[in-house]
């Protein structure tokens, strides 16, 4: 006898197979949403898991990045302190300033890897780029992003404020790479507001990375 599939094996079938599908659709979704580790969500100071895992060495162009891919953090800043040791201390950062609740704008097009209040730093952001590089901006007076969040370059981030151990309204801006700061003058001319041009090179030695520019 032939067996004739009842109109409820056929509805069945089509069920399992839309479910099917939005469980492929979920993975998809859940692979180009960006995960982070516990503790990259808590600690500034983290490295990027798997960055080094193919090659000790990074190189950014940065006469490949579009007039719309990047944004000065906060434009018409004037510099009130530098990056590097300077009074027996280490500037992890150049503190830049314009005005109270000022916008601060994201660098480049990234994802939100942590944003709370953190000790010393009073309320911060951490942007995680495309290519490795990790822009801290640091006293706000407020927070607009949350972890996760998908930014592009010049969207606001936040206001300026004194937040953490800050003397006065300022943006405490850093460049971070594997967890690392370095010198964002290698980035940005952070007195004229402007992106660099060249290559920045970085390469890992043991724990720690060599951020350098390369000369043309
Ligand atoms: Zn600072």
């Amino acid at each position: 006898m032939n067996h004739k599939p009842s109109l409820n094996e056929y509805t069945m079938k089509h069920y399992y197979l839309l479910f099917l599908f939005c469980c492929i659709s979920l993975a998809v979704a859940a692979q180009s949403k960006p995960t982070f580790t516990g503790r990259e969500t808590i600690d500034i100071r983290v490295p990027t898991p798997g960055l080094f895992a193919n090659s000790n060495k990074l190189v950014w162009n940065l006469d490949s990045i579009g007039k719309d891919k990047y944004a000065f953090p906060l434009p018409g800043a004037k510099v009130i302190s530098g990056y590097g040791t300077h009074h027996r201390r280490n500037h992890s950062g150049v503190d830049i300033k314009t005005c109270a609740k000022d916008t601060i704008r994201c660098a480049f097009d990234g994802v939100v890897r942590l944003s709370k209040a953190y000790g010393g730093y009073g309320n911060v952001v951490v942007v995680r780029h495309g290519n490795g590089l990790e822009t801290i901006y640091s006293h706000n007076f407020t927070n607009f992003v949350k972890v996760g969040d998908q930014l592009k370059a010049g969207q606001p981030i936040g206001l300026t404020g004194r937040t953490g151990r800050a003397s006065t309204e300022h943006l405490h801006f850093e460049t971070r790479v594997n967890g690392q700061h370095f010198n964002p003058n290698l980035i940005f001319d952070m007195k004229a507001g402007k992106l660099l041009n060249g290559t920045v090179k970085c390469v890992k030695k043991g724990a720690s990375v060599l951020v350098k520019k390369l000369t043309q």
